[in-house]
């Protein structure tokens, strides 16, 4: 058998809860992140009319469907 005494068993308990807490905060995150960055891929903003649009295609300067101007690809960082 082995002997140990309370505070240690409280102070083990104690690191394997906030462990799995923080395993499951640093991969729920992650998750979230990779998802975020995968909506965001192919959307753009246009800067004339600041309309949001999707282009999915490689075109080098995409143009924006409600006013027609040809906008560079900037990326979005949060949505
Ligand atoms: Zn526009």
């Amino acid at each position: 058998m082995i002997r140990v005494s309370l505070t240690l068993l409280v102070f083990i308990y104690l690191f394997v809860f906030l462990a799995a807490v923080f395993t499951h905060w640093l991969v729920f995150n992650l998750r979230r992140r990779k998802r975020e960055q995968e909506t965001l891929r192919f959307r753009l903003r246009c800067v004339i009319c600041a309309c949001e649009f999707e282009d999915p295609s490689a075109a080098l300067l995409p143009r924006c469907p409600r006013c027609g101007s040809l906008n560079e690809r900037f990326r979005f960082r949060t949505l």
